[in-house]
Order: C-alpha cells, then structure tokens, then sequence
C-alpha cells in the first residue's frame, strides 16, 4: 500500500517536473522544426541585406565587398535551406565572415555550430548569450531544446560595433526574451537614400516564464522594462523581425520587385512603437498578475 503511494507520487512529481522543463508545447516544438523551417525564395531586402531564412524563421545576410554578415541560422533543420538560399543569391557561403544572432534560443542560433563549420566564420554574441552558444544550453528562462556548442571568437558587449567592409552593426542589448538578447541596428544606403535599420528578435519572455524573482533571471522585470524603454528610442526607419511571417505577409512580391517607397518603411516609427507598446501593455499584465497571485498568499 505504501508503496503503491510512494509510486503514485514519484510519477506525479514527474508529471509536474516534465511540465516544468519545457514551456512549449509539443505542437509548438513541431511547428518550429517543421512549417516554420520550411525553404522560402531568399530575395534582397534593401540595400545590402537579403532575407535568406526560412518560411518563419529568419536568416539576414548582409553582403560587403570583403566578405558577408550572417544574421541568425535558424532551427538545425534550416542548414540546407540557409545555404541554398544564399547559393541561390549567387554569393558564396564561404565568403561569410561573421555570424551574429538575435538571441540563444533553438529556433535562432540552432544552426550555428554547422554554419561556422561550413564557414569558418567568427561567431560574435553578446556575453550573456555567448555564454549559452558555448554551452550548447538555454540558459534563459525558458529553457529548452539545447544545441550543438559553438565558439564564441569575439564576445560584445552592449553598443559594440560589428564592421566588415563598408557595413557597420551595432549591438543594442536588448535582455528579457533572453539574458543576451540582442537587436542589431545599421545605417543602410538604398537606391540613394540612408535608412536606419534593426533585426529586431527580442520581445517580451516567453509566455509561461516565471517574471517576478526568476532564480534564472532574477533581474528579468526590471532588465524587460529598461528594454522596451531603451528599443523605443531607436525608431528604426525599417525593422524586420526573427518570425518574420506576419511583417512579411503580402509584402514579399512587392519587396522582390524592388518597389520603393519600401513595403516595409515604417514612416514615424508607429509600427514600432505600437509593437513595443503591446508588448510592454502583455508584460506588465503578467508582472502585475503574479504579483497579485503572491500577495493574495
Ligand atoms: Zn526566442
């Protein structure tokens, strides 16, 4: 009998430890592995950039007389679809010189380690977020899926700048999503006109992500808030994003035809500013919702 019991509880304190390893669902996962890594027609974006990720996970390639950029490789799954999407451009992926990512989650830098081999590039991160490539581990709160260990050749830190040829990208630490979390800005010259430019991959955490006093995280509150502060700011004339899916919707055609003004100009910043507000309006919802629950105890 009381063995019976100790067995009902050892499963159900697996049950909740297996709920708590991973945030994601199984149909989530599925979706990043499967429709979301799926090959998309790589096309350039404006200026020197080309978008040569995925269905629904980017991949930014920014082209230099001296060599190329790569901006997050996606899911492992999205090797072949990288590398032939930057074939297909008719550039040569060991003419990549650097690779950068928007954050350490398996969905942005799961290629990493195979493209560097590919490669050789320098792999550049954000301290807290190179921490966790060397580690071939999350370690942001969301914790899941790891990946193969990639090293680190230059760790950056906030404002530092990445430059190759003409192009210059500077690193705005942008922590929350992930510890790392990193939005790249650039000033980019377009059939004679300057726009200011961000890959942008770093909102709120995730949801289901403890926020108040993360043992993982324990400055995520007020690290998110400084965040959201500090990207709104930017106001980039052109952003793009690490699920690219929706900003892309319709546009792609008219992005491929070189159409100008730019599908995706952002004149005033108002997209931006209500994406950021959104988000800030959920993640104070949440804060606020937690700190309820904890009192209410
Ligand atoms: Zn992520």
């Amino acid at each position: 009998m009381r063995l019976g019991v100790l067995a009902m509880l050892l499963v159900a304190s697996s049950l909740v430890l297996s709920a708590q390893t991973s945030l994601l669902t199984a149909e989530q996962r599925a979706q990043f592995h499967g429709p979301y890594s799926q090959p998309e027609d790589p096309f350039r974006l404006l200026g020197n950039i080309y978008y040569v990720g995925a269905k629904n996970i980017a991949s930014y390639l920014i082209s230099t007389p001296q060599g190329h950029i790569l901006v997050d490789t996606g899911t492992k799954e999205m090797t072949p679809v990288v590398r032939g999407n930057i074939q297909a451009l008719g550039f040569n992926v060991r003419d990549i010189k650097i690779m950068l990512s928007s954050h350490a989650h398996f969905d942005h830098i799961g290629g990493h380690a195979a493209m560097k081999k590919l490669t050789g590039a320098r792999v550049m991160a954000l301290r807290q977020d190179a921490e966790a490539l060397e580690a071939g581990k999350d370690l942001s709160p969301l914790g899941d899926e790891g990946w193969e260990p990639v090293k680190v050749d230059r760790v950056l830190q906030d404002g530092d700048t990445v430059t190759l040829g003409e192009t210059t990208l500077r690193a705005v630490w942008a922590p929350g999503h992930t510890p790392g979390c990193t939005v790249w800005t650039s000033s980019v010259q377009d059939a004679g006109k300057i726009f200011s430019f961000a890959i942008f991959g770093c909102g709120g955490p995730n949801a289901g992500v403890k926020l108040v006093g993360n043992p993982k995280f324990p400055t995520l509150v007020d690290d998110t808030l400084a965040t959201f502060r500090k990207l709104k700011m930017l106001a980039p004339d052109i952003y793009v994003t690490g699920h690219p899916q929706m900003l892309f919707a319709g546009k792609i055609g008219r992005m491929k035809a070189g159409e100008r003004p730019h599908a995706l100009l952002d004149p005033g910043a108002r997209a931006w500013t209500k994406m950021l507000d959104d988000a800030e309006t959920n993640f104070m919802k949440r804060v606020e919702a937690e700190r309820a629950q904890g009192s209410g105890r």
